[in-house]
């Protein structure tokens, strides 16, 4: 069984005091918030910060990247050892910033999977079709492509322990999230490619969830929703009480469809 999780990225926002300042608040306000995980992504500068913030609450911290090298004339660079050894747990790979801003191919992504587990971090693989791809009707096949390449020579043991992110790209900051049916729809249809190429153990464990314009409002449908496991949250994790309103709604109508189950999805 799987425990909601919803993480929030901060994208290029907050100062180190910003961040300390609200996982300091968040820890408080989480502390006896359970049957969720719950995990921020500070920008690099302030992952350790957020980190000592965070240390022996239920707040986990993700990077929002990561270079594939350990360490090397990568100017510029950060590598999964320096982000673990920061204090992050989680590291967000592939989103679609970084995808369509900074050059990230689906064989970049991959480079970065095997470095994030090899440094004992757990990725937070983004996929996601663009608005044209869906109006040509190619969402599986962009799906399929990205799981493919991207998950390429992953072991079965790590998929199981895999975040995958389905963030259309067309719902990213852009307020238009999709409807609770397109992502079950896109949920299930990830979930059993997972089944397909790592096996039903894996596919059963490794979470799917959500990202593109979630907010207090429409967190409870889409979790209501098999296959989605909770939410890659930005704009509306910025503030704090609106995150904890995403994290409890959203935990909330996963244990409703679970029939009162304690939180697991
Ligand atoms: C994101 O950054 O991954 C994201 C989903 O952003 P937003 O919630 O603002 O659409």
């Amino acid at each position: 069984m799987r425990i909601p999780l919803i993480a929030g990225n901060w994208k290029m926002y907050k100062t180190v005091a910003e961040a300390v300042k609200y996982v300091k608040e968040l820890r408080g306000l989480v502390k006896d918030v359970d049957g969720v995980e719950v995990v921020v992504a500070p920008p690099f500068t302030a992952v350790h910060a957020a980190a000592e913030a965070a240390r022996n609450s239920n707040v986990g911290i993700a990077a929002q990247d990561l270079y594939w090298e350990r360490e090397g004339a990568f100017t510029g660079e950060v590598s999964g050892v320096m982000v673990r050894d920061a204090g992050a747990e989680y590291v967000i790979i592939g989103h679609s910033e970084r995808r369509t801003l900074f050059g990230e191919t689906d064989a970049s992504v991959n480079r970065r999977m095997a470095a994030a587990f090899a440094a004992g971090l757990c990725p937070i693989a983004c996929i996601g079709e663009t608005l044209d791809q869906r109006e040509r009707q190619e969402t599986f096949d962009v799906l399929d492509r990205q799981i493919k390449l991207g998950l390429d020579g992953l072991g079965s043991d790590q998929i199981a322990q895999l975040v995958v992110a389905y963030e259309p790209v067309w719902a990213i900051g852009t307020g238009r999230n999709a409807t609770p049916a397109q992502a079950a729809e896109a949920h299930g249809y990830i979930r059993k490619r997972l089944r397909q190429w790592f096996g039903a153990e894996a596919a059963e464990l490794c979470h799917v969830i959500y990202g593109g314009s979630v907010k207090p409002d429409n967190i409870a449908d889409l979790m209501s929703q098999p296959d989605v496991d909770g939410a890659l949250v930005g704009g509306a994790s910025l503030d704090v009480r609106s995150f904890l309103d995403i994290v409890t709604r959203g935990r909330d109508a996963a244990r409703r469809r679970q029939g009162g189950a304690a939180g697991t999805v």
